[in-house]
Formats: structure tokens, C-alpha cells, sequence
């Protein structure tokens, strides 16, 4: 995997965020990053609600766990930023876990070792594939850079069902992000909008519907390939 920060400007970082886009499909990311469109529908709307509800919170502490909110987010070797929803720090004893990697920090002006773990909230239920754990796993990607500590696992709130459900960060998901972090920048550095998807009952479900209008395009995506590689 390249390390991206090491090639790039910051200014060209992309967003956590573009990779649900991207996994849930690529035309979309490239509708809304390389074309900057975007609509919300019922799905889209809840979920902006549910998240600046959470970000204007101020941070909590209690006696065994801080909170902070909205935290920004950095990792120059994915290339990537964006904002934890909260990130709780656990009061602990250990400092490391079974394979001797740091796992807790010192808070500046509060005593003792602190864990921390993302969470992330979602306005919907769990989803099938893969968009939901790569966002987190790439959000504590960029903490664990920014802290120098390893975060073995995460959690996601899922607003439909008010439940909270733990994602473990292990190496296979951990190459899934990497391998996404990767292709997010490859479509990014495309800049073409890639023809939409045929038939797929995710478009039912896409904000973007309306504008990408994958029912009239669909029958002229080889026609718009051909174009695509007639121009390079
Ligand atoms: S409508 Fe379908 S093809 Fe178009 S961006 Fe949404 S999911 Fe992708």
C-alpha cells in the first residue's frame, strides 16, 4: 500500500465519508466528489440530523470514560480525512493488549491510561456488505495515527434498531479499508463519472436517483466507454 501522505498535498486528501460512496457505488462517489452534486433523500436526511445532533454536543467526561465529539480525523498514510462521531476514552489499566501493542494514552490534566474507541452513528439498521466497517475502520486508522495507539475495535449505533453493535478492526478488515483507501483516490484521480449501474436495486435506495438516471443511460454504457477510451 502507498503511503499517500508522503506523495501528496493535504489539500488533495479525500473524506472518510467517500468511502461508503464508493463502496456502495462508484458512480456515486464520482457524482459526489468529482462533481460535487448532491441530493438528500429520506435515508440521506435522517442521517445528516442524526450526525449534527452528535457533533454539537460538547465533550462529557464522567468518572471512568471521556467523550469527545465531532473529533477531526488524519491519516497521511491513507491519505484521508473526516470527523468521529464521539470518541470515547475508557479509563484502563493496561496499557497494551495480548500482542504487546500500545492500546491507551495519557488525556493532558486527567490521571491515569485512557482507551479510545469510535463510535459511529447511523439513522438506519445494519447493513449487508462491507460500507459501514471500512468507514469506521479507516476513521480509527486515522486515530491510531494521530495517537500512536492501537484501537482493536469500534462500535456502531444503528439509530432504526437502538442498538450498538461492535466491529473488531483485525488484519482482514484492515487490508478491506487499505484496498478501498487505495481505489478511492485511483477514481478520484479518474475524474470521470463512471456509467451507472444496470438493473441494481441499490439505485432505489440512491439520493441520486434523479440526477443520475441510471434507466435512460443504461442502454448507452458501450457507446460511453467507447468514448471515454477514444479521448485518452
Ligand atoms: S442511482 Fe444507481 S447507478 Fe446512480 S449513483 Fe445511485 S446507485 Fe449508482
Amino acid at each position: 500500500m502507498i503511503s499517500y501522505g508522503s506523495i501528496m498535498n493535504e489539500d488533495d486528501y479525500l473524506s472518510i465519508s467517500g468511502l461508503s460512496h464508493l463502496i456502495f457505488c462508484e458512480r456515486r462517489f464520482a457524482l459526489v466528489h468529482i462533481e460535487q452534486i448532491w441530493v438528500d433523500n429520506q435515508y440521506t436526511a435522517e442521517g445528516s440530523i442524526l450526525h449534527e445532533r452528535v457533533h454539537s454536543n460538547s465533550a462529557e467526561s464522567r468518572r471512568n470514560v471521556r467523550y469527545a465529539f465531532g473529533l477531526s480525523l488524519i491519516s497521511r498514510r491513507l491519505g484521508l480525512i473526516g470527523k468521529a462521531d464521539t470518541v470515547e476514552f475508557r479509563r484502563t489499566d493496561n496499557s497494551k493488549n495480548i500482542s504487546g501493542n500500545n492500546v491507551a494514552i495519557q488525556l493532558s490534566g486527567v490521571q491515569g491510561l485512557w482507551q479510545p474507541l469510535i463510535v459511529e452513528y447511523k439513522s438506519g439498521s445494519p447493513k449487508i456488505g462491507d460500507s459501514n466497517i471500512v468507514q469506521l475502520c479507516a476513521q480509527a486508522i486515522c486515530l491510531e495515527e494521530m495517537l500512536n495507539v492501537n484501537i482493536d475495535q469500534g462500535a456502531i449505533f444503528y439509530g432504526k434498531i437502538r442498538k450498538r453493535l461492535n466491529v473488531e478492526f483485525d488484519e482482514n478488515l484492515r487490508k478491506k479499508t487499505e484496498h478501498y483507501a487505495e481505489r478511492l483516490h485511483t477514481v478520484f484521480r479518474f475524474g470521470k463519472t463512471v456509467p451507472p449501474l444496470k438493473n441494481d436495486k441499490r439505485c432505489k435506495k440512491c439520493s441520486l436517483y434523479p440526477l443520475c438516471m441510471p434507466d435512460v443511460l443504461k442502454d448507452n454504457i458501450e457507446d460511453y466507454l467507447y468514448r471515454s477510451l477514444s479521448k485518452d
